[in-house]
């Protein structure tokens, strides 16, 4: 990037929050994204750290003006390479936008900088009782900006929805650098187009998020999680169904194969609660008496056993649960080696039982198997491709092929959560007509002409080059 930008850029932010060195500037490529996946990332970047919506409108003016890509950075825990920068660009870094600026007990409301994460966001609502936020996906790093532009989901969707259901308003620059304020405390606005809920999801490539207003919630004081096992996936899923239609609103339904549950629990030298069977669930309730709390156990006891449970175990205690919690969170860093591609297709919930076991079946036809972790409850499967002897299958791209025509087949989407990023701008067309490829496209003209706003993401680049 030439000097005079550089100085430009140092005008703004001042020198201390600009970083030009490439060892620096390193840090803030990548996401979580596996590594032989990653895009690869442009060596011509710089990062500034602006401290207001206002220094964020004056580095995206100056970037429009020069036609320089701009790249946000959250806080990094993205799956599908949204952060990355393919072309040189100026990478804006939230981090110092972490202030939370209003706890509105009286709405019901919390209004932040963009660039405050969800542990920041957790830990000062434990400041206010009984007063909380659900929507969880599972690295309390991910910024609220971030949790914005991915539209996030996680373990919780199945009773409280994604990012979408919460977020009331949102202050962004566009890419022209002018300021937009959109919607704001009302519960009710029906006042023309929704551009909030187009830029939800955009992945930074409409705007750039710099305030967040969400709603919050009062929170249940009674937990328990129970663990049931079955023989087959089928039948797992086959019970969350029931559970789902009982009435019964679990705070979480969380599949994941017991190899990789023992396997887990062995290398964090926890206990995991049931042995026989192959196909784990754990569901979390969270209610707000004690009578209602043992009911609901009471009922999913039943229907698992209903539908062949092996074991289900109730995991009362604080440590109970918590080790449980943490065998099924930790375990992506068991298998996180041996992957050369997750995936996050979701289907019809419906359709789960025959979607998990045509899957399974699918992959077992390459003579190899996949690590099954699923949102059950919502229908969102995380599956993988897995390396052999450390080496990318030659069969990735087919197997990869089939599974998404699994899919489709019963009207799934390539992805329920993660997104789009760059990793799978070719795919999207597999799953949207050519017709709504063109309005996306259209879309993205219209916010961001010279589509320097993320290029490369969700949609194919249209930077002239
Ligand atoms: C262990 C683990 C578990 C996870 N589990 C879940 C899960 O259950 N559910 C789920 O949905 N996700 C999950 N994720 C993915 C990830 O945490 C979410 O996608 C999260 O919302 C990303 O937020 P971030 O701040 O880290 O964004 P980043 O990774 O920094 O960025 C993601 C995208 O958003 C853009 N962006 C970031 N901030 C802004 C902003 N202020 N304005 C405009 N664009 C912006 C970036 O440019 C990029 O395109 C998981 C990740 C990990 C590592």
């Amino acid at each position: 990037m030439n000097r005079q930008i550089i100085e430009k850029l140092t005008g703004i932010v001042g020198r201390d929050y600009l970083l030009t060195d490439r060892q620096q500037v390193s840090a803030y490529l990548y996401d979580q994204v596996e590594i032989p996946l990653r895009p690869k990332a442009s060596e011509g970047c710089v990062v500034v750290k602006p401290a207001s919506t206002e220094e964020v409108s004056a580095i995206v003016s100056l970037a429009s003006q020069e036609n320089i890509p701009v790249v946000v950075r959250g806080g990094g825990t993205g799956l599908c390479g949204a952060a990355t920068p393919v072309y040189d660009s100026i990478i804006i870094s939230m981090e110092r936008m972490n202030h939370i600026l209003e706890i509105d007990e009286k709405n019901m409301m919390a209004v932040m900088e963009a660039g405050v994460t969800l542990a920041d966001l957790l830990e000062e609502l434990e400041g206010h009782e009984g007063i909380g936020f659900p929507v969880h996906p599972g690295d309390e790093g991910a910024q609220m900006g971030g949790m914005v532009s991915t539209n996030a989901g996680g373990a919780r969707a199945v009773r409280h929805g994604i990012m979408r259901n919460h977020i009331k308003g949102i202050k962004v620059v566009l890419a022209d650098g002018s300021v937009l304020s959109l919607g704001g405390k009302l519960l009710k606005d029906n006042a023309g187009y929704n551009l909030m809920h187009l830029i939800i999801g955009s992945e930074g490539t409409l705007a750039i998020v710099t305030e967040v207003t969400l709603r919050i919630y009062p929170e249940e004081k009674y937990t328990a999680s129970i663990v049931a096992s079955f023989d087959t996936i089928e039948e797992a899923s086959s019970a969350v169904l029931d559970v789902v239609k009982s009435g019964v609103s679990p705070l979480a339904v969380e599949y994941q194969d017991k190899k990789l549950n023992l396997e887990t629990a062995e290398l964090l030298g926890l206990h995991w609660p049931v042995k026989e069977g192959s196909a784990d669930l754990i569901i979390i309730l969270s209610e707000k008496t004690e009578t209602a709390l043992y009911d609901n156990c009471r009922a999913i006891d039943q229907i698992c056993d209903r539908h062949h449970a092996r074991e289900a175990m109730f995991a009362g205690t604080k440590q109970e649960e918590a080790d449980v919690l943490a065998i099924r969170s930790g375990s992506y860093d068991v298998i996180k080696d041996d992957i050369y591609h997750s995936f996050d297709m979701a289907v019809p919930p419906s359709s789960m039982p025959e979607f998990l076991g045509e899957l399974w079946r699918l992959v077992d036809s390459y003579d190899t198997r996949t690590n099954i972790t699923a949102h059950i409850a919502d229908g969102n499967v995380h599956n993988d491709i897995l390396l052999v002897d450390g080496k990318v299958p030659d069969y990735h791209r087919e197997l990869q092929e089939k599974m998404y025509q699994l899919c489709f087949s019963y009207h799934g989407t390539i992805t329920g959560e993660h997104g789009i990023g760059k990793l799978r701008v070719g795919d999207l067309p597999l799953q949207k007509s050519p017709r709504e490829m063109e309005l996306m496209e259209q879309i993205k003209k219209v916010f961001d002409p010279k589509c320097i706003l993320n290029p490369g993401t969700v949609l194919r680049s249209q930077r002239e080059e």
